[in-house]
């Protein structure tokens, strides 16, 4: 891919919260005192939607890394991708579940978050594993096609952690 579009420094948009300052002997600036963590508290909840986010892909990038890279230590025979590689794909990877079906509902999780699907996407990644590719590109392919499956499956697992869990087979659409 040729040019990368490093600009976006330009668009940097930049809030600043209003700062106080001047308070220095002045007995009475409690208004503003008791106000700003209450603000500050409902922009937190605001954002907490698409925050979600973040966690699932710490959470995807650390295991698909640390994953491959103990699989490679166990078995150096193992034809799996770079270990910093891995865990980067699977962190940008890790959100797909929740593209694939939105978070907008407690009961979001259906088909594509379902034990079923895991396991489909674990034969997937066996296939692939198998796969000899011929050429470089289908190589890379290969890495981040596995690496995805990290990214994937590390998003189910961390969904399954919580009290909602993840369904057996869920619903398709
Ligand atoms: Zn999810």
């Amino acid at each position: 891919m040729g040019t990368d579009k490093e600009r976006s420094a330009s668009g940097l948009k930049r809030i600043t919260l209003g700062l106080s300052v001047g308070l220095n002997g002045t007995p009475t600036p409690d208004a503003s005192l008791i106000k700003r963590p209450i603000v500050r508290h409902s922009r937190a909840c605001a954002r907490s939607a698409e925050m979600r986010a973040v966690p699932h892909m710490a959470i995807a990038g650390v295991s698909a890394f640390g994953t491959v890279a103990v699989l490679k230590h166990q078995y150096p025979a193992a034809r799996l991708p770079d270990p910093a590689f891995a865990g980067i794909v699977a962190a940008l990877a890790s959100g797909l579940p929740d593209l694939l079906e939105p978070a907008t509902s407690p009961h979001h999780r259906q088909f594509c978050h379902s034990a079923a699907f895991a396991a489909l996407v674990i034969a997937g990644m066996k296939k692939l594993y198998e796969w000899q590719p011929k050429t470089p590109g289908d190589a890379l392919l290969r890495d981040v096609l596995l690496s995805i499956g990290f990214g994937y499956l590390a998003h189910l697992g961390a969904d399954a952690t919580t009290a909602m869990g993840l369904p057996l087979l869920g619903k398709l659409a």
